[in-house]
């Protein structure tokens, strides 16, 4: 098995300059990065998988050893699938520490023969979030520095469309008032 093969993977509900950050450090450091979009995760989603993917592949289009591939099940065993015995994750504030910490010890136990690699993403992507860009779009704020131009159009497409439900407005933390 080959040791320089890695898996990225999240839910990319959309991929924004944090994720491409992470992917395009671990690109540099391994021979070979799948990004892998979790297709239906334990939360309510605004792009479908094929969007998640779509997306991601057009930002990760000029690195050459990234490819971007869907997956649902354990994380873990998709990884022992296609062979890869590297996670990657990013690490951003404090705050997601604890969570990886326990996801990573989750993952060893089902898995020893994987390692995790938390890569630190450039501070000035540091704040950005799925859901903070998710809200912003939705209440017609720019979001053109924190996402690649495609999913900032596809944003302002979904949010336009009037079968578009409205139901993603659940944030942590609101930027509504
Ligand atoms: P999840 O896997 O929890 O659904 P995401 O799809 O949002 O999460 O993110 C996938 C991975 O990218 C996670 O490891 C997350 O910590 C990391 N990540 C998300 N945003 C950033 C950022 N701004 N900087 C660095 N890492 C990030």
């Amino acid at each position: 098995m080959n040791n320089r093969h890695a898996v990225y993977p999240g839910s990319f509900d959309p991929a924004h300059y944090g994720h491409i950050d992470i992917a395009s450090r671990a690109a540099r450091v391994f021979d070979d990065v799948i990004v892998a979009v979790y297709d239906t995760p334990p939360k309510k989603v605004l792009f479908s998988v094929e969007e998640r993917v779509a997306l991601l592949q057009h930002a990760l289009s000029d690195v050459p050893n990234v490819r971007v591939a869907r997956y649902s099940g354990l994380t873990v065993d998709y990884m022992r699938q296609v062979g890869a015995l590297t996670m990657i994750r990013g690490l951003r504030v404090f705050s997601d520490f604890e969570l990886e910490f326990r996801m990573a010890l989750a993952n060893r136990r089902l898995a020893p023969e994987i390692e995790v690699v938390n890569f630190i993403a450039d501070e000035k992507h540091l704040f950005i979030s799925s859901s903070t860009v998710r809200e912003i779009a939705s209440l017609g704020g720019d979001v053109s520095s924190m996402v690649p131009p495609e999913v900032a159009l596809a944003l302002r497409a979904k949010f336009n469309d009037p079968n578009h439900d409205g139901a993603d407005t659940n944030y942590v933390v609101s930027l509504q008032d």
